[in-house]
C-alpha cells in the first residue's frame, strides 16, 4: 500500500455538507460535548447542510437511557436541532455484522483465533524487545502463507487487515497534516468473539452510511482517526474531512472538571443562565471572528468556518460567561425573564397574591433590576423585596426614624397626605418628594431611608421613586400607616 494522499482542506468542496454529533450516553451533556455539537451544527447551517444526531450506545455497561434523555434535553435547551436522527448504534447491529461479513469475504478482515492470553504473551515479548506491542499477525492471511490449524472450541475475533507499509495522512482542519506510519498500527479487532462490533468499527460504518462529510470532534479521538481512515478506505468509502478540536481547560490549565464549577450543560439553566448566552460563550471557546464577542446564532452560522478554530485548548472562564449572560439578560424580553424568575421566587417564599393589595408587576420589577444581574437567580434575589412583608430591623428603624422622629415624622405625614392625590408615576412622585424635602428643609436620605425601611424592610433598594411607583399607592399608604 502506498502513502495516503492527504485529504483536501477546501471546506466547501464537499457538498452537500453532512455533519454529526455522536455522543456516548454515559452521563450528562458536558460543555465540551455541547461545544462540539455547536460547531458541527453551525457548520451544517452555514452550508445549508444536514446535522445528524447519533447516539453511540454500544458500551452497554456505561450507557443509560437517562443519559440519552439528558443529552437530548441539553441539545433542546441550546436549540441545536438535528435534521436526522437520533440514530442509535444498538439498533444498527445487523448492519455492522453485514459489513463485517462482507469484509471477511473481500479479504479486508480475517478471523483471528489467538486467545487473549496468547495475544498478551506476544505483546509482552515485543515490549521486552523494546518494540511497540501489537498483534503479531499469526492469523493474518497472506498470499502463499499457511495459516495454523483452527483450534477446536475457540470462537474467533475478527481483525481488520491494516496495511503493513506506507502511512496514513490527513489534513486535519484544526491541527494541520497528521501522518502515522501503518507499522504503528495493530490489526484492529472489529468484532468480538460473540460477533459484536467494536467502537471504532461502528463509527466508521456510521460515518460511511450517513455520508458524513465533516467529522468535527474532540481531539481525544485523534488516535482513532488513522484506524478509521484505513477501514474507510478498505470499504471504498469517500473520506470525510476531520477536525479535532482541543479540549476545554479550566482557568488553572487543568482539564475541565467539577472543580471548575458546573460541567453539565443543564446545570446552567438551573443556575440562571440563558441558552443564548451559553451558545455565544461556547462559540467563542476555541473559535474566533476578529474581536467579536457577542453575536446571535444566525450571525454565528453565517461566520462559522473551520479555518478559525484554535489549535490550542480554550480556557473556561466563568466570569466571562457571567458577563455574556448579563448581556443577554439585558436584551431578553421581561415577560420571558419573569417566567424564569417567578418559580425561583416562589421557592424562596415570595408572595404574589398579597391579600387584597395588588402586587407589583414582575416584568416591570425585572426591567428595573436586570441591568446589574448576571443570572436570573440574582434577579430573583433582588426582586424578593417587592414580594414579601417588610420586616425592618429594629435598630435601623430606631436610627432612621424613631430617634429623629421630631424632624422626620411631619415630613412623612406630609408625604403620605400628598400620596393620596399625586399622579402615581415615577416623575410625579420624584417631584412630589422634592417638594416635601423643600417644605421641611430636609435632605433626600433623611426621608428616603425611613421610606425604604417602612415600605421594603431594607435600606438597599433601587431608586425610591421607582420603588414607590412599582408598589402602587395602596401598598405604600398601607405600609406607612403603621408608623405615622
Ligand atoms: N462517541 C464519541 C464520544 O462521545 C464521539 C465519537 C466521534 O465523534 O467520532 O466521545
Amino acid at each position: 500500500m502506498t502513502a495516503a494522499t492527504p485529504v483536501s482542506t477546501s471546506t466547501s468542496a464537499l457538498t452537500p455538507v453532512r455533519t454529526r454529533f455522536a455522543p456516548s450516553p454515559t452521563g450528562y451533556l458536558h460543555l465540551g460535548g455541547a461545544r462540539t455539537a455547536l460547531f458541527s451544527w453551525a457548520y451544517a447551517r452555514h452550508f445549508g447542510g444536514t446535522f445528524i444526531l447519533r447516539v453511540e450506545d454500544t458500551d452497554l455497561e456505561r450507557s443509560t437511557p437517562e443519559a440519552v434523555e439528558a443529552i437530548i434535553e441539553g441539545m433542546q435547551w441550546l436549540g441545536l436541532e438535528h435534521d436526522e436522527g437520533p440514530y442509535f448504534q444498538m439498533q444498527r447491529m445487523d448492519r455492522y455484522r453485514e459489513v463485517i461479513a462482507k469484509m471477511l469475504v473481500d479479504g479486508t478482515a480475517y478471523y483471528c483465533y489467538s486467545s487473549p492470553e496468547e495475544v498478551e504473551a506476544m505483546r509482552e515479548k515485543m515490549r521486552a524487545a523494546g518494540d511497540k506491542p501489537r498483534y503479531d499477525g499469526t492469523w493474518r492471511p497472506e498470499p502463499g502463507k499457511t495459516l495454523p490449524a483452527v483450534p477446536a472450541d475457540r470462537t474467533p475475533v475478527v481483525r481488520f487487515k491494516n496495511p503493513l507499509d506506507g502511512e496514513v495522512s490527513w489534513d486535519d482542519v484544526v491541527k494541520g497534516t497528521i501522518t502515522i506510519a501503518n507499522q504503528e498500527m495493530d490489526d484492529l479487532v472489529i468484532a468480538r468473539p460473540d460477533g459484536t462490533p467494536t467502537y471504532n468499527f461502528c463509527v466508521v460504518v456510521d460515518d460511511w452510511d450517513m455520508q458524513i462529510t465533516h467529522v468535527i470532534r474532540g481531539d481525544d479521538h485523534v488516535n482513532n482517526t488513522p484506524r478509521q481512515i484505513n477501514i474507510l478506505k478498505a470499504l471504498g468509502a469517500t473520506l470525510p474531512l476531520y477536525g479535532h478540536v482541543p479540549m476545554i481547560l479550566g482557568a488553572d490549565g487543568e482539564k475541565l472538571s467539577k472543580r471548575h464549577g458546573a460541567v453539565s450543560v443543564m446545570d446552567y439553566p438551573a443556575q440562571g443562565y440563558l441558552p443564548e448566552a451559553m451558545l455565544n460563550y461556547l462559540a467563542r471557546l476555541g473559535w474566533s471572528h476578529g474581536n467579536e464577542e457577542v453575536f446571535s446564532m444566525a450571525q454565528f452560522c453565517e461566520w462559522f468556518d473551520l479555518d478559525h478554530l484554535s489549535k490550542s485548548p480554550a480556557q473556561f472562564n466563568p466570569e466571562k460567561l457571567a458577563w455574556v449572560n448579563n448581556h443577554y439578560i439585558k436584551l431578553a424580553d421581561n415577560t420571558r425573564l419573569a417566567e424564569l424568575v417567578r418559580p425561583l421566587m416562589e421557592k424562596a417564599g415570595a408572595d404574589f397574591t398579597s391579600g387584597s393589595s395588588p402586587v407589583p408587576d414582575l416584568a416591570k420589577v425585572i426591567a428595573l433590576l436586570k441591568e446589574r444581574a448576571n443570572t436570573t437567580h440574582e434577579i430573583a434575589t433582588a426582586a424578593m423585596l417587592f414580594y414579601r412583608q417588610p420586616a425592618p430591623d429594629a435598630a435601623l428603624l430606631e436610627q432612621h426614624f424613631n430617634a429623629v422622629a421630631d424632624a422626620i415624622k411631619p415630613a412623612l405625614t406630609d408625604f403620605a397626605g400628598r400620596c393620596q392625590s399625586v399622579e402615581w408615576t415615577k416623575p410625579a412622585l420624584a417631584a412630589m418628594i422634592k417638594e416635601v424635602l423643600a417644605a421641611h428643609t430636609l435632605k433626600m436620605p433623611q426621608i428616603a431611608m425611613p421610606l425604604r425601611l417602612m415600605i421594603t424592610g431594607q435600606l438597599q433598594t433601587p431608586a425610591i421613586d421607582m420603588v414607590l411607583e412599582l408598589f402602587g399607592r395602596e401598598v405604600v399608604l398601607e405600609r406607612l400607616q403603621k408608623y405615622l
